[in-house]
């Protein structure tokens, strides 16, 4: 599989501010997407006044979780300790898995680190613009944290993209103190979180079994659905790998496809997938639903909520599903009596009253 350059991600590209080193460098190279991006940044902010959903209250609280999270990502790597623990992999994979869930994280995967698991190129932040990323720690303990339901389930109202930044802060809290635990073990470890990634934690998170990528390009765990945020540590530390699942979630979205009906911007592909740099899948539309979140002022979410899976579907239906069209027409059926095309509620929460 092709590695996938961070310059072309959509956050990178807003980034670039116009005449800069990196505006003039992506868009020489990238001519065909200049107006594309150049109307995008001439859109509300997210959070901003003059989106759809702006609150001059809650929008804020949002804002200050992302402005902690950038406050912060500078930290996610730091010295190792010269003196180096003895750390056996089966008792370390045991031990960082159970110290994880302590601090938060509800599913916690270690996966065999890939190259193509990593951007080729960095392009969040203009210091690293360009930088090529070559290297490789051998492990990736990836794990999800849950975001709320009924959060959610409001999408795509202020409470989703609250619910959003409080799953990256709690994500980047839980890779920093592993990080940090692992460098004072004496191995190198990094953490990617919001901002500062050199790894695509959906490809970690499916190698290491967590879950599947769904067609909107979304991982979909059977536990949670779409409802969680991923965290990635890369390390050196010896560790057991655990193994890619799976259950049936390419199968279950070509009957699906739930969420390309749903989506405001008509930015998931109903159809087929596609051969796309040597992979077949699904490939949402990234400008169009980007234009969606400067237009409604949050991340939309409305897909994430659209997801069966993220509506707590029985367990034992998810696993006889990759053998069994019934159990996937029984999942369809359950949800659709119960949610309609999709859950949405209106009311905001008390927390929001
Ligand atoms: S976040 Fe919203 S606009 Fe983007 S793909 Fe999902 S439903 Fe569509
Ligand atoms: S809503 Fe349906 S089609 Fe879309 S990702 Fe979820 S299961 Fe797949």
């Amino acid at each position: 599989m092709k590695r996938i350059d961070e310059r072309d991600t959509m956050f990178a590209r807003m980034g670039y501010k116009k005449d800069s080193e990196q505006y003039k460098d992506y868009y020489k190279r990238n001519p065909h997407k200049k107006q594309i991006d150049d109307d995008l940044r001439a859109l509300p902010n997210i959070c901003g006044e003059g989106t759809a959903t702006f609150h001059p209250l809650h929008s804020p609280f949002a804002d200050a979780g992302f402005r902690f999270l950038s406050d912060i990502k500078k930290y996610v790597e730091g010295e190792v300790n010269d003196n180096k623990v003895e750390a056996p992999a089966q008792e370390m994979t045991k031990k960082i898995k159970k110290l994880s869930k302590y601090l938060g994280a509800k599913l916690v995967g270690i996966a065999k680190m890939k190259e193509y698991h990593f951007y080729s190129h960095r392009g969040r932040n203009p210091e690293s613009y360009g930088e090529k990323v070559n290297e490789f720690h051998k492990y990736g303990i990836v794990f999800a944290v849950e975001m709320d339901r009924h959060m959610i389930n409001r999408a795509p109202q202020c409470e989703e993209v609250i619910a959003v930044t409080k799953g990256y802060v709690d994500a980047a809290i839980i890779g920093m103190w592993i990080s940090y635990y692992i460098r004072e073990l004496g191995y190198r470890a990094r953490n990617h979180m919001d901002g500062n990634y050199l790894v695509i934690a959906p490809l970690v998170a499916q190698e290491a079994g967590l879950g599947e990528i769904g067609r909107n390009g979304i991982l979909i765990t059977k536990e949670y659905g779409q409802r969680i945020r991923l965290g990635v540590v890369t390390t050196d530390i010896p560790l057991i790998v655990d193994q890619r699942e799976d259950f049936g979630i390419k199968e279950f979205c070509k009957i699906c496809n739930k969420c390309s009906k749903t989506c405001p911007g008509k930015a998931i592909p109903h159809g087929d997938m596609e051969l796309i740099d040597g992979v077949m899948r699904w490939k949402i539309n990234q400008e169009q639903c980007y234009g969606v979140w400067r237009r409604i002022g949050t991340d939309c979410g409305v897909c994430l909520s659209t997801c069966p899976f993220s509506q707590e579907v029985s367990l034992d239906l998810i696993d006889k599903m990759k053998n069994s069209e019934e159990s996937m027409k029984r999942i369809l059926k359950e949800y659709e009596e119960k949610h309609g095309i999709r859950p949405y509620i209106r009311e905001p929460l008390d927390l929001l009253k």
